[in-house]
């Protein structure tokens, strides 16, 4: 699993394996510095949501409305991403759990580079260890290329589910970009009425949705 046990950089002053708690991994990994972000920002953004739940959204990094709230997707894409949620009928503290692939915020919103993905995939994995999700949506090129393939590309990929060691993976267009470009919004729509399904085959075939 992607997720394994064994840190994959082998970091014995990083060692998450025994956190079993997602309280208290949020504590450890609120102290992390293992990269240049973690000075140019003003705190750890660890993820939210329902511990429980069995659907994860992966973003990309916190932006500035999240590095100042310490809380993910609350800016303009996170309003948006919420609206999605809501009309596939799942609310962000109920159905899902929400978090990024790395936990501060990349000055200026670049993308994370790949020293800053790694040093930060060890808190990802322990995150998903602990939630043991079996949907994961992919918002965006950077969740999918950390978490299914370092050659991913989202208009390629997006819109096709990859199932692995159980776990069914959805790769779609980050909010953000919808908001650049709404062109984007019916294939994205698309791709979350498969969500919706495959929410109703493998966790609760009740689930009601008002579009979808
Ligand atoms: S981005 Fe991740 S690895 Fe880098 S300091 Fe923040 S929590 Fe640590």
């Amino acid at each position: 699993m992607l997720w394994s046990q064994q840190s994959l950089f082998g970091d014995p002053g990083w060692d998450l394996t025994h956190i079993n708690d997602l309280a208290a991994l949020e504590e450890k990994v609120k102290t992390c510095r293992r990269c240049g972000l973690r000075s140019g920002c003003r705190g750890v953004v660890f993820g939210e949501g329902n511990p429980r739940a069995k659907l994860v959204l992966c973003g990309e990094g916190p932006g500035e409305d999240e590095d100042r709230l310490g809380r993910p997707f609350v800016g303009r894409a996170g309003q948006l991403l919420d609206k999605i949620l809501a009309a596939c009928g799942f609310e962000r503290f109920t159905h899902v759990y929400i978090l990024n692939a790395v936990k501060c915020r990349p000055p200026g919103n670049r993308i994370p580079t790949e020293e800053e993905r790694a040093a930060c995939r060890p808190n990802l994995e322990a995150q998903l260890r602990i939630l043991r999700p079996r949907i994961i949506v992919l918002l965006g090129a950077t969740a999918l290329q950390v978490l299914l393939d370092p050659r991913g590309r989202i208009s390629r990929d997006r819109g096709r589910w990859v199932e692995r060691d159980g776990v069914w993976y959805m790769p779609t267009y980050h909010p953000a970009a919808l908001l650049r470009n709404p062109n984007l919004k019916r294939e994205a729509w698309e791709d979350f009425k498969q969500v919706v399904a495959k929410y109703r085959e493998l966790i609760d075939p009740g689930h009601v949705a008002p579009y979808c």
